[in-house]
C-alpha cells in the first residue's frame, strides 16, 4: 500500500483546492468535513504523507492525537456538548474513502444520533460552524 500523494487531503494540504480550517500548527490540520455528520465534524490530519494509522509514525500520531484532543475541548464548548465521539478509519475494509490518515472529531448531545454520511452539508453552515470552534478555540 503507497501513499498517493494526489488524494484530496493532500491536495487541501498544498491549497489546490479550497478548505475550511479552524486550526493549524507545525504537523498538523483541522478543518470542517464537508458531509458533516454533526454540527461539530472536524477532520484532523497530518501535515506529512501517510494513508492511515498502519504506515504512521509515532509522531505522526502524536502530532494528530494532540490535536484531536484540542478539537475535542473546542468542540465542547462551541457546541455545548455533551460528549465527543472520535471516528477513524483504515484500507477500504475499514472503511476508509481518503486515503491520507484522518480523525473524525464529532460533537455529540445526549440522545442524539449523527447524520447519514456521505450528505454534502450547506456551505453557509458550515462556516458558520467553523466560526464557533474558532471562537472557542481562543477561549480555551
Ligand atoms: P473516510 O475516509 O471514510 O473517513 O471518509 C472521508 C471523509 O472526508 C468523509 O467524511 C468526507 O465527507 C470527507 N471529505 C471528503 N472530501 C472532503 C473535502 N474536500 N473537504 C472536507 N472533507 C472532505
Amino acid at each position: 500500500m503507497t501513499y498517493d500523494p494526489d488524494n484530496i487531503f493532500a491536495k487541501i494540504l498544498r491549497n489546490e483546492i479550497p478548505s475550511i480550517r479552524v486550526y493549524e500548527d507545525a504537523d498538523s490540520v483541522a478543518f470542517m468535513d464537508i458531509m458533516p455528520r454533526a454540527d461539530g465534524h472536524v477532520l484532523v490530519i497530518p501535515k506529512t504523507p501517510c494513508r492511515n494509522m498502519l504506515d504512521a509514525t509515532t509522531e505522526q500520531m502524536a502530532a494528530v492525537m494532540k490535536t484531536v484532543q484540542l478539537m475535542s475541548r473546542a468542540l465542547m464548548v462551541a457546541f455545548g456538548a455533551d460528549g465527543i465521539t472520535l471516528q477513524q478509519f483504515n484500507e477500504e475494509a475499514g472503511g476508509q474513502e481518503v486515503y491520507h490518515l484522518h480523525f473524525h472529531v464529532l460533537a455529540r448531545h445526549d440522545g442524539d444520533h449523527l447524520g447519514a454520511p456521505g450528505k454534502m452539508g450547506d456551505q453557509a453552515k458550515i462556516q458558520q460552524n467553523a466560526n464557533k470552534i474558532r471562537a472557542a478555540l481562543t477561549a480555551l
